[in-house]
């Protein structure tokens, strides 16, 4: 998607590849697919005018414009417009390697640069760092403070943004990787071993669904590896335009896993499948195309080896509800993941699965999107949540953490009466106690 070589009016660094922009045959086949061009209506908004003007860029027929770069960081990346292009167009691609040409057209001052590569290339590439990060969260939600903030109402005096992302946080608890076992043996008969990849988001903001991924595996016959030492993916990166950090990540976390005797790497992140799965391409030039090869070869999100290797039901406890899924974006669209899931449902002892309409449409969290851009996350959601509502179902189901904050922040500020849950939440409610 990227390359080195200089292409048109791109610097020479990480520039779309140009074949990435020539085949586009503007049909517009993407256009309903869109949430941006669906606020919007606006051309440039959209998947055909965005790769369009990538292509003016790489012709020599645009400067990389201030409109560009809003359009490199308007994109949600939600890649439905892949799913629906005829000639495999990846215009959110795209727009993730404009994003870092953003960057060099434009500059961060000094203030916003140092305060970006803080965050981005000391915090969160380092796990220890990170959780150290919550505590001051943590101690806020403990002490009283938060119901104070919320019961005043004094966020509404602030950005909206700022409101949102105090409203979107879970109940946090202590960190989850120090306390999670090096190694959990298969239960029942052995079936293989996995390497459990413990994503930075899920694990901070929803431990329980990283507990109940690793039982899952146990449950089904799997012995677990958790390396402590596992990165970041890099996907917060890639979203912001930082490319290198993101290949340092990639090498470091192909390092570590590649040492693993394991037969698969397991996530149940949606957002780091996606990212693991397209480190071939972000390390083409890095890494030695076998080590690549073999890595993506064992990267399964849990749905998907679940299905795979057949989920054993004897067992599972009856669950007796309804239950509807949104398609987290970068399952379904990025990794052509979405009847799996459904599966998983259905199998579950008890569980009516009710689809709602537009499934696979965004939720509007988008990584940081749903906060830079709050009152048009709150429209994506708004859409979204009518969907929910018009399922009728007791429990809302997805498969992403950014799509869990938003969702539940959504359901709690509608006054909807679901929970909402992960996959794995859902299925490790009808496991046996341990
Ligand atoms: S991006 Fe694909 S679907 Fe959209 S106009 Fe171009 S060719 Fe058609
Ligand atoms: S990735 Fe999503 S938001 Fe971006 S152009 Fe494609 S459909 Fe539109």
């Amino acid at each position: 998607m990227s390359h080195t070589e200089p292409l048109g009016n791109f610097k020479s660094e990480d520039a779309p590849h140009y074949d990435d922009v020539l085949q586009c045959m503007r049909c517009g086949f993407c256009l309903p697919t869109c949430p941006t061009y669906a606020l919007t209506g606006r051309e440039r908004s959209s998947p055909r005018g965005r790769v369009a003007l990538a292509r003016a860029v790489a012709e020599k027929k645009l400067e990389f414009t201030p409109a560009i770069k809003e359009e490199a960081f308007f994109c949600l990346d939600c890649r439905a417009c892949t799913s629906a292009c005829p000639s495999g167009v990846r215009a959110g691609e795209v727009m993730e390697v404009c994003r870092s040409q953003a960057h060099a057209f434009y500059p961060l001052g000094k203030m916003g640069k140092a305060f970006r590569e803080f965050i981005l290339q000391k915090m969160v590439p380092s796990p220890d760092l990170l959780e150290t990060s919550m505590l001051p969260t943590r101690l806020y939600q403990r002490l009283g403070i938060q119901w104070l903030v919320r019961h005043l109402k004094v966020l509404k005096l602030g950005p909206e943004w700022m409101e949102k992302a105090e409203g979107m946080l879970p109940r946090l608890e202590k960190p989850l990787r120090p306390q999670l076992p090096l190694l959990t043996p298969a239960r029942g008969e052995k079936r293989g071993k996995v390497g459990f990849f413990l994503g930075c988001v899920m694990t901070l903001m929803y431990p329980n669904v990283s507990r109940n991924t690793v039982r899952v595996l146990s449950h089904q016959g799997f012995e677990v590896v958790t390396p402590r030492e596992t990165k970041c993916c890099g996907a917060p990166h890639l979203s912001e335009g930082d490319r290198e950090t993101a290949r340092q990540l990639a090498l470091f976390n192909l390092d570590l896993f590649l040492a693993q005797d394991v037969d698969y790497i397991v996530t149940d992140c949606a957002g780091c499948g996606a990212a693991l799965k397209e480190y071939e391409e972000l390390l083409e030039e890095r890494a030695e195309h076998d080590r690549l090869a073999r890595f993506r070869s064992k990267i399964r999100d849990v749905s998907e080896f679940l299905m795979e290797v057949g989920l054993r039901t004897e067992g599972l406890q009856e669950i007796t509800a309804s239950v509807t899924y949104h398609e987290p974006c970068h399952l379904c669209h990025a990794q052509g993941i979405s009847a799996q899931p459904r599966r998983i449902i259905r199998q579950i002892p008890g569980v009516e699965l009710r689809e709602m309409a537009e499934a696979s449409w965004c939720c509007g969290s988008a990584a940081t999107w749903g906060l830079k851009y709050a009152e048009d996350s709150r429209k994506v959601l708004d859409r979204k949540l009518e969907n929910v509502k018009a399922s009728g179902a007791e429990i809302l189901v997805t498969a992403n953490p950014g799509c869990q904050l938003q969702l539940a922040w959504g359901v709690r500020e509608a006054s909807l009466p679901q929970d909402v849950l992960h996959l794995m939440e859902l299925l490790g409610r009808a496991l046996p106690p341990d």
